[in-house]
């Protein structure tokens, strides 16, 4: 069964925990077609009824008139509080009216309708709180009985603050990104750096947002003709506050000059630019410059997914040095596997990967991204990753040659890269 809900605004508690009086009215508004009530005036002082500053972005939080009167009460070592968690844990559990009154002197009479009281208890023992008895609890008065109300209270932490102590947010606010290619999968991998609490990211992508694009990329209708950059960038500023996004509306390859100074102030380069020269130019750019670029990619139609991280490391060669080591091996060419259709009026080819499949690519792109900021600036290796090259079972047929040759989705298969070709004119000058 669905309850009533109260939600209360962080700065609703605010104004009653700093109110002088020891109680007041207040003014809520009942949302009707979802059945909550949210909390937007509070007195604080006789006649004086402040209202409750409520964020813009919940939106539904503002549906409707803040009609309705109710009462909040500071009622200091009643032990009130303790009941409406005793009750709440007893479904259809009430208190006759008047051993409420009791309880709670100064709570007013419902007359003929249903009143409405926050009571509110500063000065909790330690172990009540820690048994979870609330310091603000809410209820329902008829003259008959009185029932406990579920309310939900604005937590003071939001945000990936909310991971401290459990995920290394202070080490990544610390870094920047810059995610080249802001399509289906870059969208996805710039969400989660956000997510993961990577402080800023540098967003290059020289296209507009059009039809075709809203099966797959993480942007909604609203941004349909904007650049991929700037609706990315407002999408993240609602949903991540706490990383900056700066959009570059730029070409990799016919903006080389201007990516190559950006590069040398960012720590990290995911790329899920497709075709062949993005990626090669993200790979010389990134060795040049000694950063790690990780490359993210769907191949045969989307059957499965690649994601390849060139770290600049004596040990382990470029793009093309991984693709020349793949083609001795009698692999497939997954450069021009991308750009099939490339000369015949279609730049790429038809794209059949599901949104989910390549918003999976881009996340472990970003987790690997993740992981090796961790690695190389701050010694953490628990994220540490199994390799440097992994082939992702999305949809696939299982008849490609090695290591492309997954047969179930869901597998993931990582290895290392070839050590750098001798001559390599990316690797042996870095
Ligand atoms: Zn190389």
């Amino acid at each position: 069964m669905s309850h009533a809900t109260f939600l209360i605004p962080r700065d609703a508690l605010s104004r009653i925990a700093g109110a002088e009086a020891s109680g007041g009215e207040l003014r809520f508004r009942h949302v009707t077609a979802d059945d909550f009530y949210v909390v937007t005036r509070v007195e604080v002082a006789s006649g004086l009824r402040l209202p409750v500053d409520i964020p813009k972005s919940y939106q539904r939080l503002a549906w409707g008139d803040d009609d309705l009167i109710g009462q909040w009460l500071r009622t200091p070592e009643r032990g009130v509080n303790h009941n409406h968690w005793y009750l709440l844990r007893r479904p259809g559990a009430s208190m006759p009216y008047d051993a409420f009154r009791e309880l709670v002197p100064g709570a007013r009479d419902p007359g003929a309708n249903v009143g409405f009281l926050i009571t509110h208890e500063p000065d909790l023992p330690e172990e009540h709180v820690e048994a979870g008895i609330p310091e603000f609890a809410a209820w329902f008065l008829t003259r008959d009985e009185v029932r406990p109300a579920h309310v939900a209270i604005e937590p003071s932490t939001l945000g990936i603050q909310q991971l401290d102590g459990a995920w290394p947010i202070q080490s990544l606010a610390s870094h920047s990104a810059l995610i080249v290619g802001c399509g289906s999968i870059g969208s996805a991998a710039a969400n989660a750096l956000a997510a993961y609490g990577v402080g800023h990211l540098n967003l290059v992508d020289p296209d507009r947002l059009l039809w075709d694009n809203l099966i797959r990329h993480t942007l909604g209708p609203e941004h349909v003709g904007r650049h991929k950059v700037d609706g990315l960038k407002t999408q993240l500023g609602q949903r991540w506050p706490a990383t900056t996004v700066t959009p570059h509306p730029l070409d990799v390859v016919d903006d080389a000059h201007r990516i190559r100074p950006m590069i040398k102030d960012i720590d990290i380069v995911v790329c899920a630019a497709d075709g062949i020269a993005p990626r090669r130019v993200v790979s010389h750019l990134s060795r040049r410059a000694r950063k790690t670029a990780i490359l993210a990619c769907v191949l045969d139609h989307g059957r499965i997914g690649e994601i390849i991280r060139l770290r600049p490391s004596p040990r382990f060669g470029c793009l093309l040095c991984l693709r020349a080591n793949l083609a001795q091996q009698g692999a497939m060419d997954a450069e021009a596997d991308q750009e099939l259709d490339y000369g015949t009026g279609q730049v790429h080819q038809p794209m059949t990967a599901t949104p989910p499949d390549l918003h999976l690519v881009g996340t472990l792109a970003a987790k690997t991204a993740v992981a090796t900021l961790l690695e190389t600036h701050h010694g953490d290796d628990t994220q540490r990753f199994p390799g440097e090259h992994a082939i992702l079972g999305l949809h696939p047929t299982g008849d490609l040659a090695a290591p492309f040759d997954m047969r179930q989705a869901g597998d993931i298969r990582w290895s290392t890269l070839p050590s750098p070709r001798p001559h390599c004119p990316t690797c042996s000058a870095a």
